[in-house]
């Protein structure tokens, strides 16, 4: 099985009966600036290329963002301060992500998340993460070949993306190192770089700002090995 194989798969998925129900409620009533949208409304797959070096790992659709568009943090505020950022340093084709169709590209770089559901609040239960991680081990064991580099965004994706990496191969220490932004830790041939999450409340109050967001994704794309512009 390739990737695309899974990412269809992925699609296909009804394990979380409550995710379910609001991710097909909030696209059928919508949010009434995107009343004319066809929403999604779907498990999300990941985004990128299935050679990837280095990958990056979110929470979870945003109701309007993903769930709307159907690609990962594409239409949303938080995905707008990390397209920018990729673009910026040079590892996607353009700042902007509004939509699946428009156009952008990512260079060596494939972006997903522990739970591929817009759940309500953002907050998935326990229950929910862990039924969703099969997914991510999947995927993780697919991209294992290439994968050198990765970037979780918040505690909640690090708690959820730890036991992944250790069913697909990886070393994972223990006692489980804690997230922290810019926290660092080598998984046997896997660099693991957390990051605060791009969500407003963190982009707003400034307690993630661009030059920090920019400057963990530099250093993980140098441990990936991918180029990136000044
Ligand atoms: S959150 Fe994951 S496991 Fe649950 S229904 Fe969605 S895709 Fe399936």
């Amino acid at each position: 099985m390739n990737l695309s194989d899974l990412d269809h798969r992925i699609t296909g998925c009804r394990a979380c009966p409550r995710l379910v129900a609001w991710r097909e409620e909030v696209a059928r009533t919508k949010r009434a600036a995107f009343a004319d949208w066809t929403y999604w409304g779907r498990p999300v797959p990941g985004f990128g290329p299935a050679d990837a070096s280095l990958l990056i790992i979110g929470l979870a659709p945003a109701a309007h963002g993903a769930n709307r568009t159907g690609r990962m943090f594409t239409g949303d505020r938080s995905g707008d301060v990390l397209y920018e950022a990729l673009y910026d340093i040079g590892l996607a084709s353009q700042p902007t992500a509004v939509s699946a169709d428009d156009g952008l590209e990512l260079y060596g770089l494939r972006i997903t998340s522990p739970v591929r559901c817009a759940p309500p609040a953002n907050k998935p239960t326990p229950e929910e993460r862990d039924t969703c991680r099969s997914w991510l081990v999947e995927e993780l064991t697919l991209l294992r070949p290439t994968l050198r580099a990765v970037v979780v965004l918040g505690a909640f994706g690090w708690q959820a993306a730890l036991p992944a990496f250790a069913a697909a191969g990886w070393q994972v220490p223990r006692p489980r190192p804690a997230f922290g932004h810019g926290t660092q830790v080598s998984l046997g041939g896997l660099d693991l770089f957390g990051c605060f999450h791009v969500s407003q409340r963190n982009t707003f109050t400034g307690k993630l700002t661009p030059a920090m967001l920019r400057g963990v994704l530099r250093t993980a794309a140098g441990a990936a090995g991918l180029p990136t512009t000044p």
